[in-house]
């Protein structure tokens, strides 16, 4: 295990050696105790869509096109929450015409170990994969719904941190598309019949990835989206967690506004400026999905 806190760092809460100290509340935790934090945070977020995520049911984690590691981070925590619940956890890792997501073959391994059941998700898309951070949230969760009805699960769970819905905000923004902002929102999406949520919209995206990297989940991206607000986000940020922590505050009048003035894509379920798709998805339109165990 690597210890970047140094070898004599003891986990705050069990003692055992410490992977990673959690900026916004200055815990030190080791691997356990980390993932335990972050599925009790899934499990917060889930009920909050009442009856959509419940015992029994089959969930899809969308392996997602530009954080795939932070996919696998949710399958793990999402089946750590429903231990006991009987729900069937599912990951998909997307892929098409000469490009995919890539995991290395532990990484499965620890999934599979914790009972999560990996697919192969085919993508033919006319016009390719998105560019901008937006485009990709989008197709992720039009994909993965898709995907999920093929092997009949009863929603999906998208991997959007909070620290991801922030940039998403800003991107939209900066660039004069607040139609971008329902990808900001915890909000679930209706796509394809099924509910699409952020079930790590409580997490902030450093505690995601570092429970990745205790796990050893390594994965990646099929695409490398840029983002505009990158460069604003960490020169306010930077240390700061209170800025990811009141996103929803932040956010959530401002897509409830969105949500008045715009239309709904029936591709992505995010919302859009004329009828139709939206500009994402008139760029990056599924063409057809296949899933396949992998
Ligand atoms: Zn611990
Ligand atoms: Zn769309």
């Amino acid at each position: 295990m690597t210890d970047a806190l140094g070898d004599a760092a003891k986990c705050s809460v069990c003692g055992r050696a410490a992977v990673y100290k959690r900026t916004y509340s200055g815990e030190i935790l080791c691997e356990r105790c980390l993932l335990r934090a972050l599925a009790r945070s899934v499990k917060r977020q889930a009920s909050r869509y009442g009856r959509t995520f419940r015992a029994r049911m089959s969930v899809l984690v969308a392996a997602s096109l530009h954080s795939p590691h932070l996919g696998a981070a949710l399958a793990l925590a999402l089946s750590r929450a429903t231990a006991n619940l009987g729900v069937a956890v599912n990951m998909a890792i997307p892929q098409g015409d000469g490009w995919g997501v890539e995991f290395d073959p532990e990484s499965l391994e620890t999934l599979r170990a914790r009972g999560v059941r990996i697919w192969r998700a085919h993508l033919r898309l006319e016009g390719g994969l998105p560019s901008t951070l937006v485009g990709c949230m989008r197709l992720d969760r039009a994909w993965s719904a898709r995907a999920a009805r093929l092997i009949g699960a009863h929603a999906v769970a998208v991997p959007v941190t909070r620290t991801l819905a922030i940039l998403a905000a800003l991107d939209s923004l900066l660039a004069g598309e607040p139609w971008g902002l329902s990808e900001a929102s915890q909000e679930a999406s209706s796509v394809s019949g099924l509910a699409v949520a952020p079930l790590f919209y409580g997490v902030e995206g450093e505690a995601a990835a570092a429970l990745a990297g205790a796990w050893r989940l390594h994965a990646w991206p099929a695409c490398r989206p840029s983002t505009l607000g990158k460069r604003a986000f960490y020169s306010i940020a930077r240390g700061r967690p209170e800025l990811e922590f009141s996103v929803h505050k932040t956010v959530e009048p401002l897509a409830a506004s969105a949500r008045r003035r715009y239309g709904v894509c029936p591709q992505c379920g995010g919302l859009t400026p004329g009828g139709g798709l939206c500009p994402h998805c008139r760029r990056s339109r599924i063409v057809c999905v296949g899933v396949e165990p992998a």
